[in-house]
């Protein structure tokens, strides 16, 4: 295909179109203070496409956190000098611990899945981004056919109701651990109001499953337990390709992976998640596996790899392919 010949601009014409620029300048130089105080702070919007052999995915970013280094919820007990050296040693800021707060998409089996759902409201600033990540990626709520529940904490089933407290997702058919679900069911916790409101919106559509099940044509459900007593890990795989799930078995990308012994707050049996979290990075190491996490850095894609008797975890990068 020819483009058609540019008519040559004769010294006339290009002196006109000089003051025409000349006069839009002078326009935009009004409009110029406006345009400079526009403030560029203000949410991180996320979604990242990427496949786990046929299997398409989406990483949806729905927020995240970060505290001073004094209350960090990883290495509880451990102190400031000795959070703060470990952090200094990967060549991050050392008076905050941040960390982000993913769910994940997938097309498998021709249905469209989330693997949790990010906080929601119940989050307050920290969350409830992912309603408007798969709003751009052209996603409606009526459309997602499943949901798998890694655990029932806040920041994983927040996002999954409504504000009148029904199911964001009107569709979908929820799939939770069986131990996780009868946990929760028996708590008499303040915190577990909201999860047996959440289970409500869904129970017509409801399958209680268990670590080693296979679900969904291509998730594989692990047995994790230590975070919260029916905490459920999985494996994405298609073809030759896997992809690992870790939800909340480790959370900071690197605290959690210089140290998995050490003590986090929202860990409900300490050394059973501490264990837990060491075992799975083994695999995860051995077989180089793909690894995804609920808290790791947006994309949350990454590999793990031996280092110093414990782990480091090595980020993938974002790229637009
Ligand atoms: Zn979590």
């Amino acid at each position: 295909m020819h483009l058609p010949p540019v008519s040559p601009v004769s010294r006339r014409e290009a002196l006109k179109l000089t003051g025409a620029v000349v006069a839009v300048a002078g326009l935009a130089l009004g409009a110029a203070s406006s345009l400079l105080a526009a403030s560029l702070s203000g949410a991180q919007p996320g979604f990242y496409r990427f496949r786990v052999g046929a299997i398409e995915a989406i990483a949806l970013l729905d927020g995240g956190s970060s505290r001073p280094v004094g209350q960090s919820p990883f290495g509880v007990g451990e102190g400031t000098e000795a959070l703060a050296a470990v952090l200094d040693a990967a060549l991050l800021p050392t008076d905050r611990v941040s960390t982000s707060i993913n769910a994940l998409l997938l097309r498998v089996g021709g249905q469209l899945v989330l693997i949790d759902g990010g906080g929601g409201r119940l989050l307050g600033n920290s969350g409830g981004r992912m309603a408007a990540a798969l709003e751009a990626v052209g996603v409606s709520p009526e459309q997602i056919g499943a949901i798998v529940l890694t655990h029932a904490h806040r920041d994983h089933f927040g996002g999954l109701v409504n504000a009148e407290g029904g199911a964001a997702f009107p569709q979908a058919e929820l799939f939770v651990g069986r131990r996780e679900h009868a946990f929760w069911a028996a708590s008499t916790a303040d915190s577990a109001a909201s999860v047996k409101s959440f289970f409500k919106a869904y129970e017509k559509r409801t399958h209680l499953v268990a670590g080693g099940d296979r679900i969904l044509e291509g998730l594989e459900l692990l047995d994790t337990p230590g975070h919260t007593p029916g905490h459920l890990a999985v494996i994405v795989a298609e073809g030759d390709q896997q992809l690992l799930h870790l939800a909340d078995v480790a959370h900071h990308h690197v605290i959690s992976f210089a140290h998995p012994e050490w003590r986090v707050a929202f860990d409900a049996d300490h050394a059973l998640a501490a264990d837990t979290r060491r075992k799975l990075l083994d695999r995860a190491a051995v077989e180089r596996l793909r690894l995804y996490g609920t808290h790791l850095p947006f994309p949350a894609l990454g590999r793990v790899r031996p280092k110093g008797g414990a782990f480091e975890f090595v980020p993938e990068p974002f790229v637009a392919v």
